[in-house]
Protein backbone atom coordinates (compact mmCIF):
# COMPACT_ATOMS: atom_id res chain seq x y z
CA UNK A 1 0.00 0.00 0.00
CA UNK A 2 2.07 2.85 -1.21
CA UNK A 3 1.35 6.81 -0.22
CA UNK A 4 4.16 8.10 -2.73
CA UNK A 5 5.28 6.47 -5.69
CA UNK A 6 8.50 7.15 -7.97
CA UNK A 7 8.24 5.84 -11.72
CA UNK A 8 11.75 6.30 -14.00
CA UNK A 9 12.33 9.55 -12.32
CA UNK A 10 15.08 12.21 -14.07
CA UNK A 11 15.94 15.83 -12.74
CA UNK A 12 18.10 18.19 -14.35
CA UNK A 13 19.36 21.43 -12.88
CA UNK A 14 19.33 23.48 -15.62
CA UNK A 15 22.80 25.90 -16.20
CA UNK A 16 26.51 26.05 -17.98
CA UNK A 17 27.44 23.43 -19.79
CA UNK A 18 23.66 21.74 -20.19
CA UNK A 19 23.43 21.79 -16.38
CA UNK A 20 23.57 18.89 -13.61
CA UNK A 21 21.83 15.79 -13.67
CA UNK A 22 21.03 15.15 -10.19
CA UNK A 23 18.56 11.77 -10.20
CA UNK A 24 18.66 9.80 -12.83
CA UNK A 25 15.75 6.45 -13.07
CA UNK A 26 14.45 6.53 -9.51
CA UNK A 27 11.88 4.16 -8.87
CA UNK A 28 11.30 3.94 -5.37
CA UNK A 29 7.69 3.48 -3.29
CA UNK A 30 6.72 4.56 0.01
CA UNK A 31 5.14 2.35 1.96
CA UNK A 32 2.43 3.69 4.57
CA UNK A 33 4.02 3.74 7.87
CA UNK A 34 7.01 2.88 6.94
CA UNK A 35 10.29 4.92 7.99
CA UNK A 36 12.64 5.56 5.05
CA UNK A 37 16.17 7.11 5.57
CA UNK A 38 17.98 7.63 2.77
CA UNK A 39 22.17 7.20 2.99
CA UNK A 40 24.67 8.49 0.62
CA UNK A 41 27.55 11.35 0.22
CA UNK A 42 27.00 14.96 -0.71
CA UNK A 43 25.57 15.80 -3.26
CA UNK A 44 24.33 12.53 -4.55
CA UNK A 45 20.58 14.35 -4.96
CA UNK A 46 18.81 13.31 -1.62
CA UNK A 47 17.55 16.85 -1.16
CA UNK A 48 16.38 16.98 -4.83
CA UNK A 49 14.64 13.76 -4.30
CA UNK A 50 12.94 15.40 -1.70
CA UNK A 51 11.98 18.57 -3.09
CA UNK A 52 10.22 16.29 -5.67
CA UNK A 53 8.25 14.25 -3.12
CA UNK A 54 7.58 17.63 -1.58
CA UNK A 55 6.24 18.93 -4.73
CA UNK A 56 9.02 21.82 -4.79
CA UNK A 57 10.30 20.81 -7.59
CA UNK A 58 8.77 19.11 -10.91
CA UNK A 59 10.98 16.19 -12.53
CA UNK A 60 11.95 16.62 -15.66
CA UNK A 61 10.55 13.41 -16.54
CA UNK A 62 8.79 10.73 -15.16
CA UNK A 63 6.00 10.80 -12.44
CA UNK A 64 5.36 11.30 -8.99
CA UNK A 65 2.53 10.53 -7.41
CA UNK A 66 0.74 10.30 -3.62
CA UNK A 67 -2.47 8.35 -3.30
CA UNK A 68 -2.39 8.04 -7.01
CA UNK A 69 -2.66 11.26 -7.96
CA UNK A 70 0.12 13.61 -9.50
CA UNK A 71 2.19 16.12 -7.19
CA UNK A 72 1.43 19.13 -8.77
CA UNK A 73 2.84 21.73 -6.05
CA UNK A 74 3.29 21.54 -2.22
CA UNK A 75 0.62 20.71 0.29
CA UNK A 76 -0.39 20.26 3.45
CA UNK A 77 -0.64 16.49 3.38
CA UNK A 78 3.48 16.25 3.01
CA UNK A 79 5.21 18.27 6.23
CA UNK A 80 8.57 18.94 5.58
CA UNK A 81 11.67 20.01 8.21
CA UNK A 82 14.65 21.71 7.44
CA UNK A 83 17.81 21.60 9.00
CA UNK A 84 17.35 24.62 10.13
CA UNK A 85 14.40 25.36 12.54
CA UNK A 86 11.98 27.78 10.69
CA UNK A 87 10.10 30.06 12.69
CA UNK A 88 8.68 33.38 12.44
CA UNK A 89 11.08 35.51 14.80
CA UNK A 90 8.19 37.98 15.76
CA UNK A 91 5.81 35.59 16.70
CA UNK A 92 5.89 33.31 20.09
CA UNK A 93 5.89 29.81 19.74
CA UNK A 94 2.46 29.60 19.90
CA UNK A 95 1.51 31.67 17.19
CA UNK A 96 3.97 30.32 15.11
CA UNK A 97 2.97 26.43 15.70
CA UNK A 98 -1.14 28.16 14.92
CA UNK A 99 0.26 30.20 11.95
CA UNK A 100 -1.16 27.56 9.09
CA UNK A 101 -3.88 26.65 11.24
CA UNK A 102 -5.05 30.70 11.13
CA UNK A 103 -4.16 30.70 7.53
CA UNK A 104 -6.68 28.10 6.58
CA UNK A 105 -9.34 29.45 8.85
CA UNK A 106 -9.25 27.52 11.97
CA UNK A 107 -11.29 29.04 14.86
CA UNK A 108 -9.28 30.56 17.38
CA UNK A 109 -10.61 27.82 20.45
CA UNK A 110 -9.63 24.95 18.02
CA UNK A 111 -6.16 26.42 16.73
CA UNK A 112 -5.43 26.65 20.98
CA UNK A 113 -6.62 23.02 21.66
CA UNK A 114 -4.57 21.96 18.82
CA UNK A 115 -1.25 23.77 19.51
CA UNK A 116 -1.76 22.55 23.13
CA UNK A 117 -1.71 19.06 22.69
CA UNK A 118 1.53 19.08 20.34
CA UNK A 119 3.34 21.58 22.95
CA UNK A 120 2.64 18.49 25.05
CA UNK A 121 3.72 16.00 22.16
CA UNK A 122 7.09 17.65 21.08
CA UNK A 123 8.10 18.55 24.94
CA UNK A 124 7.73 22.28 24.73
CA UNK A 125 4.64 22.88 27.35
CA UNK A 126 5.77 25.96 29.28
CA UNK A 127 7.47 27.87 26.70
CA UNK A 128 4.42 29.19 24.62
CA UNK A 129 4.49 32.61 25.35
CA UNK A 130 8.78 32.42 24.28
CA UNK A 131 10.00 34.25 20.85
CA UNK A 132 11.98 31.75 18.86
CA UNK A 133 15.18 33.49 19.49
CA UNK A 134 14.71 32.93 23.18
CA UNK A 135 14.68 28.80 22.61
CA UNK A 136 17.95 26.34 22.64
CA UNK A 137 18.33 25.04 18.94
CA UNK A 138 17.13 21.66 19.84
CA UNK A 139 13.93 23.36 21.27
CA UNK A 140 14.02 25.64 17.85
CA UNK A 141 13.19 22.32 16.10
CA UNK A 142 10.90 21.05 18.47
CA UNK A 143 8.45 23.89 17.74
CA UNK A 144 9.73 23.24 13.91
CA UNK A 145 8.00 19.96 14.64
CA UNK A 146 5.17 20.59 16.26
CA UNK A 147 4.11 23.66 13.28
CA UNK A 148 4.07 20.64 10.70
CA UNK A 149 2.54 18.11 12.57
CA UNK A 150 -0.72 20.47 13.94
CA UNK A 151 -1.45 20.23 10.21
CA UNK A 152 -1.99 16.71 10.59
CA UNK A 153 0.39 15.78 7.16
CA UNK A 154 0.00 11.97 6.17
CA UNK A 155 3.68 11.92 5.54
CA UNK A 156 6.41 13.94 7.02
CA UNK A 157 9.34 14.82 4.94
CA UNK A 158 12.64 15.78 6.31
CA UNK A 159 16.66 16.46 4.96
CA UNK A 160 18.96 16.32 7.66
CA UNK A 161 16.81 17.51 10.36
CA UNK A 162 18.93 16.99 13.62
CA UNK A 163 22.36 18.07 11.37
CA UNK A 164 22.89 21.39 12.94
CA UNK A 165 22.53 19.87 16.77
CA UNK A 166 24.87 19.06 19.21
CA UNK A 167 25.21 15.20 19.54
CA UNK A 168 23.23 14.98 23.04
CA UNK A 169 19.85 17.29 21.78
CA UNK A 170 20.51 14.67 18.22
CA UNK A 171 19.75 11.75 20.40
CA UNK A 172 17.15 13.47 22.31
CA UNK A 173 15.60 14.75 18.95
CA UNK A 174 16.28 10.73 17.88
CA UNK A 175 14.12 9.53 20.15
CA UNK A 176 11.05 12.22 20.08
CA UNK A 177 11.19 11.80 16.51
CA UNK A 178 10.48 7.64 16.77
CA UNK A 179 7.99 8.86 19.48
CA UNK A 180 5.75 10.88 17.19
CA UNK A 181 6.71 8.30 14.50
CA UNK A 182 4.52 5.74 16.76
CA UNK A 183 2.19 7.87 18.50
CA UNK A 184 0.90 9.48 14.88
CA UNK A 185 1.59 6.31 12.34
CA UNK A 186 3.01 9.12 10.06
CA UNK A 187 5.02 7.86 6.91
CA UNK A 188 8.76 9.25 7.23
CA UNK A 189 11.09 9.99 4.74
CA UNK A 190 14.35 11.53 6.49
CA UNK A 191 17.59 12.28 4.71
CA UNK A 192 20.88 11.37 6.92
CA UNK A 193 24.50 10.94 6.38
CA UNK A 194 25.16 9.37 9.53
CA UNK A 195 24.42 5.55 9.01
CA UNK A 196 24.36 5.41 12.41
CA UNK A 197 20.99 7.55 12.75
CA UNK A 198 19.61 5.76 9.58
CA UNK A 199 20.15 2.35 11.68
CA UNK A 200 18.37 3.95 14.99
CA UNK A 201 15.27 5.48 12.87
CA UNK A 202 15.03 3.50 9.99
CA UNK A 203 12.44 0.74 9.05
CA UNK A 204 14.20 0.58 5.56
CA UNK A 205 17.27 2.22 4.65
CA UNK A 206 18.20 3.58 0.56
CA UNK A 207 21.23 4.26 -0.22
CA UNK A 208 22.34 6.68 -2.79
CA UNK A 209 25.24 7.09 -5.10
CA UNK A 210 26.07 10.21 -7.09
CA UNK A 211 27.27 10.83 -10.91
CA UNK A 212 24.31 10.88 -11.99
CA UNK A 213 21.75 10.17 -8.69
CA UNK A 214 20.49 6.94 -8.71
CA UNK A 215 19.43 4.24 -6.24
CA UNK A 216 22.21 2.29 -5.33
CA UNK A 217 20.56 -0.37 -2.88
CA UNK A 218 18.27 -1.00 -0.25
CA UNK A 219 17.48 -2.72 3.11
CA UNK A 220 15.05 -3.80 4.71
CA UNK A 221 16.18 -3.39 8.81
CA UNK A 222 14.86 -5.25 11.53
CA UNK A 223 12.56 -2.76 13.03
CA UNK A 224 9.17 -3.50 11.90
CA UNK A 225 5.86 -0.95 12.02
CA UNK A 226 2.05 -1.30 11.86
CA UNK A 227 -0.92 0.42 11.22
CA UNK A 228 -3.72 -0.20 12.83
P1 LIG B 1 22.44 16.00 -1.61
O1 LIG B 1 21.19 16.44 -0.94
O2 LIG B 1 22.59 14.51 -1.67
O3 LIG B 1 23.66 16.66 -1.06
P2 LIG B 1 21.46 17.58 -3.85
O4 LIG B 1 20.14 17.03 -4.23
O5 LIG B 1 21.48 18.82 -3.04
O6 LIG B 1 22.35 16.44 -3.17
O7 LIG B 1 22.30 17.89 -5.17
C1 LIG B 1 22.44 16.94 -6.24
C2 LIG B 1 23.27 17.56 -7.35
O8 LIG B 1 22.59 18.67 -7.90
C3 LIG B 1 24.62 18.09 -6.90
O9 LIG B 1 25.52 17.87 -7.93
C4 LIG B 1 24.38 19.56 -6.70
O10 LIG B 1 25.55 20.31 -6.90
C5 LIG B 1 23.35 19.86 -7.78
N1 LIG B 1 22.43 20.96 -7.41
C6 LIG B 1 21.68 21.02 -6.30
N2 LIG B 1 20.93 22.13 -6.28
C7 LIG B 1 21.23 22.81 -7.42
C8 LIG B 1 20.78 24.03 -8.00
N3 LIG B 1 19.85 24.78 -7.42
N4 LIG B 1 21.31 24.40 -9.20
C9 LIG B 1 22.21 23.62 -9.81
N5 LIG B 1 22.67 22.46 -9.33
C10 LIG B 1 22.19 22.05 -8.15
P1 LIG C 1 16.57 19.56 23.94
O1 LIG C 1 16.05 20.35 22.80
O2 LIG C 1 16.85 18.14 23.60
O3 LIG C 1 15.73 19.70 25.17
P2 LIG C 1 18.55 21.61 24.28
O4 LIG C 1 20.04 21.54 24.39
O5 LIG C 1 17.97 22.34 23.15
O6 LIG C 1 18.02 20.12 24.30
O7 LIG C 1 17.99 22.20 25.65
C1 LIG C 1 18.22 21.54 26.84
C2 LIG C 1 17.28 22.09 27.91
O8 LIG C 1 17.72 23.40 28.31
C3 LIG C 1 15.88 22.27 27.44
O9 LIG C 1 15.09 21.12 27.55
C4 LIG C 1 15.36 23.35 28.36
O10 LIG C 1 14.84 22.81 29.55
C5 LIG C 1 16.61 24.17 28.67
N1 LIG C 1 16.60 25.44 27.90
C6 LIG C 1 17.19 25.66 26.71
N2 LIG C 1 16.99 26.93 26.31
C7 LIG C 1 16.24 27.51 27.26
C8 LIG C 1 15.69 28.82 27.45
N3 LIG C 1 15.84 29.81 26.55
N4 LIG C 1 14.97 29.06 28.54
C9 LIG C 1 14.81 28.11 29.46
N5 LIG C 1 15.30 26.87 29.37
C10 LIG C 1 16.01 26.56 28.29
Amino acid sequence: NYVVTLKNINFRYSGEKGGVTALQDINLGIKEGEFLCVLGPSGCGKSTLLKIIAGFLQSSAGEARMDNEPIHGPDWHRGVIFQSPTLYPWLNVQDNIGFGLKMRKFPQNEIEELTNRYFELVGLKGFERHKPYELSGGMKQRASLARILVNKPRMLLMDEPFGSLDSLTRQNMQTLIREIWTKTENTVFLITHDVDEALALATRIIVMSSRPGRILKEFQTSFTYQIS
